[in-house]
C-alpha cells in the first residue's frame, strides 16, 4: 500500500520527546519560549505565539484583530472548514471568496468587490503550502482599512518574493498537525512583528493570566497572578515544542525533497491531456505539502472512479480540498444556503491528491506515475 502522507518522524525527535519529560516540566515552558524564538527567526518575523493548533491560532488572530459579533471577513470557502469556522467563533460571518482556479488560492479581484461596510478583515489561505498573493490582498486591505489574516496552516517552510511565509503580515497562522510538512502531533504558532497583538496573544492562549508559570517559578518573592480578561487553554506542551525544535532544523530540507518528487510528477504527468496540475506564479515558492491533479471533463475516468481504481492498485489518494460552504454546517445555514462559486466547486469536485511524503522511494513514485498514466491517458 502506498499511503497518501506520512510525517517525518525520527529518533532525534524521539529523544527530544524522552528528555523533555524527564525533566518535569511538561507543559508550556522553556521548550515552547525556545521552540517560538526559532520559529520566529526562521520566519523573519518579530514574533511567534505557540498555540495548541492552528484553529486556535486563528481564534486568536480573530480576537486580536478585533472582530466581532456583525462583523464580516472575507475568506475562500475552498479550505479546510477551520478557516470559516474561525470567524464563527467570533460570532462574525464568513463572506466566500472565489479561487483562482490555477493556483487555488483566493481571487483579490472576487474578494474585493465582496467588501460592504461590515467587512473587517481578509482572511486568505495559502492553499496547500501555495502563496497566495499576498502583496495584492495587502493593497486591498490598505485601501478598504482591514486587517490581513493569512491561514498559512500548510505553508511552513513556503516562500513568497523571497521572504518566508510568515514575514508578510501581522497575523500568520501555521499548523502542525501530521498532515502538515512538519507536525508535533497537534500544534500551532502565529507570527506577528505588531507588539500588542504579540502581548494580547500570549495572554489569551493561557487563561488570561497576567504571570506565566515560568516568571512565577523564577521569582524569588511571593507573586499572585491576575485573570486581565476571559481567556483560553490555548497552550502547547514543552514535549510539543521539543519536537518541534527538531522538526524546524529539518524543513528546509524536507521541502527540498518534497520539491524533488513534485518534479518527478510534473516531468512525468505533463503529457496527460485531460489533467491540470498546480500553477507556481512567478513570486512564489511552494513547500509542496500535497500534490493535487485536476481531471478534466475530456479524461475517460471521473475523479471518484479514478481514485477507486488507484485505491483498487493499493494506492491512497484523497479528494482535492473541500469547499466550506457546501459541508452541512454552512449549507444548512440561511446565510450560505443560497450561494454558487462556480469555480470552487468545480475545483473541489474534480481534483485529488496523489501520494507525496519523504522519503518517498523511486520505485513507489514510478508506481503512483505509471497508475496515473494507465487510468487518465485515452
Ligand atoms: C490543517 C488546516 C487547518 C487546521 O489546522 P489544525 O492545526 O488542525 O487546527 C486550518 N486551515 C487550513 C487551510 C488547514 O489546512
Amino acid at each position: 500500500m502506498i499511503h497518501i502522507a506520512k510525517p517525518y518522524l525520527t529518533e532525534d525527535e524521539a529523544k527530544a520527546a524522552h528528555d523533555t519529560i524527564l525533566t518535569n516540566w511538561i507543559t508550556q515552558g522553556p521548550r515552547v519560549a525556545e521552540f517560538e524564538e526559532k520559529f520566529a527567526a526562521y520566519t523573519g518575523s518579530k514574533y511567534a505565539v505557540a498555540v495548541s493548533n492552528c484553529t486556535t491560532g486563528l481564534h486568536l488572530a480573530m480576537i486580536v484583530a478585533g472582530v466581532k459579533a456583525g462583523d464580516e471577513v472575507i475568506c475562500p470557502s475552498m479550505s479546510y472548514i477551520a478557516t470559516a469556522n474561525s470567524i464563527m467563533y467570533v460570532g462574525a460571518t464568513p463572506v466566500f471568496a472565489e479561487v483562482n482556479p490555477k493556483t487555488y488560492c483566493i481571487d483579490p479581484a472576487d474578494a474585493e468587490q465582496r467588501i460592504t461596510p461590515k467587512t473587517k478583515a481578509i482572511l486568505i489561505v495559502h492553499q496547500i503550502g501555495m502563496p497566495a498573493d499576498i502583496d495584492a490582498f495587502r493593497a486591498i486591505c490598505d485601501k478598504h482599512n482591514l486587517v490581513l489574516i493569512e491561514d498559512a496552516a500548510c505553508a511552513a517552510g513556503s516562500s513568497y518574493k523571497g521572504k518566508k511565509i510568515g514575514a508578510h503580515s501581522d497575523l500568520v497562522c501555521f499548523s502542525f498537525h501530521p498532515r502538515k510538512v512538519i507536525t508535533t502531533g497537534d500544534g500551532g504558532m502565529v507570527t506577528t512583528n505588531n507588539e500588542a497583538y504579540y502581548n494580547r496573544m500570549k495572554l489569551l492562549r493561557q487563561h488570561g493570566m497576567s504571570i506565566n508559570d515560568r516568571v512565577r517559578h523564577a521569582s524569588t518573592t511571593i507573586i499572585f497572578e491576575d485573570h486581565i480578561e476571559v481567556g483560553y487553554n490555548y497552550r502547547m506542551t514543552d514535549i510539543q515544542a521539543a519536537v518541534g525544535i527538531k522538526q524546524l532544523e529539518k524543513l528546509d530540507w524536507l521541502v527540498t525533497e518534497r520539491r524533488k518528487i513534485a518534479d518527478k510528477y510534473y516531468a512525468a504527468l505533463a503529457g496527460i491531456d485531460c489533467i491540470d496540475m498546480m500553477y507556481e506564479p512567478d513570486g512564489c515558492f511552494t513547500n509542496q505539502q500535497s500534490f493535487p491533479l485536476y481531471i478534466k471533463k475530456s479524461s475517460p475516468i471521473n475523479r471518484n472512479d479514478f481514485m477507486q481504481k488507484m485505491l483498487d492498485k493499493g494506492i491512497a489518494t484523497r479528494r482535492g480540498i473541500m469547499t466550506s460552504h457546501r459541508e452541512t454546517a454552512y449549507s444548512t445555514n440561511p446565510d450560505f444556503a443560497n450561494l454558487s462559486l462556480p469555480i470552487s466547486e468545480d475545483a473541489a469536485d474534480n481534483s485529488v491528491v496523489i501520494p507525496l511524503y519523504v522519503p518517498m522511494d523511486d520505485a513507489d513514485i514510478q508506481t503512483v506515475i505509471t497508475a496515473v498514466k494507465e487510468l487518465l491517458s485515452k
